[in-house]
């Protein structure tokens, strides 16, 4: 992955009218079209505000509008920042950590986090080829009991691809009916699965899958190709993550930070700088139907 240092940064968004500028070409790659005109037209951008005008009848157009920055009070040029700080690490960065380097409120940075965060809301295609399947149990009141069972924490579910893309999301239980359901959502049918020994994954040979499974009681963690090493990495960087940054996570928050870990996990090959891949989310997300 390119580096994206600081000063490259600074030099690139410099103002609040470059941000505004970015996102624009960002959305509307061949110009604006006008809905007035009734083509793509020259645009100029508004003295004082964050608009361009149709050169010829003087529509305006906001490019901010249906992003997460839109009638926001914090300048584009701040929640630049935060995007790039957020991008620049790569196990996250606590919402006190935003205050002090940029200056925002507590609140204010908290909230621009969950902005940002819904950004990761990646939908993607179902994984296929050897794909490994685990749940995890996260946060919690007692930190010294472990695994399942443990009272007070947050079940979550996840499937990797080998050399490929995860997805995890936070379930009410690790019961069969919550799994078959988020495998037939997430799995390709196709897929070989690797899976450990606990009973809820009894049924995937009969709902279609090639299952493999690894016997853990039998302290055999791996035979050969059949292992879950993938998943087990993506589950430790995040708890690593989560107790080096945020202390704990609040369960109901927890689908949005494990979808920012999910995201730089599924770009960690990407030439482009992570901070470039967030800022390509926000057109995404303003163009999608809602
Ligand atoms: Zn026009």
């Amino acid at each position: 992955m390119k580096k994206y240092t600081t000063k490259d940064f600074q030099q690139e968004f410099p103002t609040d009218d470059a941000c505004l500028e970015y996102i624009k070409n960002q959305r509307w790659p061949k110009g604006i079209h006008c809905a007035k005109c009734q083509k793509v037209t020259k645009h100029h951008k508004v003295r004082n505000r964050p608009c361009y005008e149709c050169d010829y009848c003087g529509a305006q157009v906001y490019p901010t509008a249906d992003t997460i920055f839109h009638k926001s009070p914090t300048p584009l040029k701040t929640w630049f920042e935060v995007m790039y700080r957020m991008a620049s690490t790569r196990c996250g960065i606590s919402a006190k950590q935003i205050q002090r380097e940029t200056g925002v409120t507590y609140k204010t940075a908290w909230r621009m986090f969950h902005q940002i965060r819904t950004l990761f809301d990646d939908d993607c295609e179902p994984l296929t080829g050897e794909v490994e399947v685990d749940e995890t149990y996260i946060g919690g009141k007692r930190p010294g009991k472990r695994g399942r069972g443990a009272e007070g924490k947050s079940k979550v579910v996840g499937a990797a691809q080998r050399n490929g893309k995860v997805v995890a999301c936070v379930v009410q239980d690790v019961k069969r009916k919550t799994l078959v359901p988020f495998m037939n959502r997430m799995v390709d049918r196709n897929a070989t699965l690797y899976t450990d020994e606990f009973p809820s994954y009894d049924h995937m040979a009969r709902i279609g899958y090639k299952h493999k499974r690894i016997l853990h009681h039998d302290k055999v963690y791996a035979r050969g190709d059949i292992h879950t090493n993938s998943i087990e990495g993506f589950w430790s960087l995040v708890k690593r993550g989560i107790a080096g940054v945020y202390h704990s996570v609040s369960p109901q928050y927890l689908q949005s930070y494990i979808n920012e870990y999910a995201f730089r996990y599924n770009h960690r090959k990407s030439d482009t700088p992570m901070f470039k891949i967030f800022l390509s989310r926000i057109s995404l997300q303003a163009e999608k139907p809602s």
